[in-house]
């Protein structure tokens, strides 16, 4: 996989793979879901990968 930002783009921090946890919201329902993202050391910005956030969209889409 090919890393979508070297660098924060908000701080130019470094950045580290981890797994953190997303809240989606949709409605009434709520799910938490782990995903791996890359989290700037500086500022604690969160990146997404291209296929982790169409997931998030498939799984707002099943909220109601
Ligand atoms: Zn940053």
């Amino acid at each position: 996989m090919v890393k979508p930002f070297d660098k924060c783009p908000v701080c130019g921090g470094e950045l580290v793979e981890k797994e953190v946890e997303k809240i989606l919201r949709g409605g009434v329902d709520t799910a938490v879901i782990k995903v791996q993202a890359e989290v700037c050391l500086h500022c604690g910005e969160r990146l997404y990968s291209e296929e982790t956030v169409s997931r998030f969209e498939e799984i707002r889409a099943n909220l109601r």
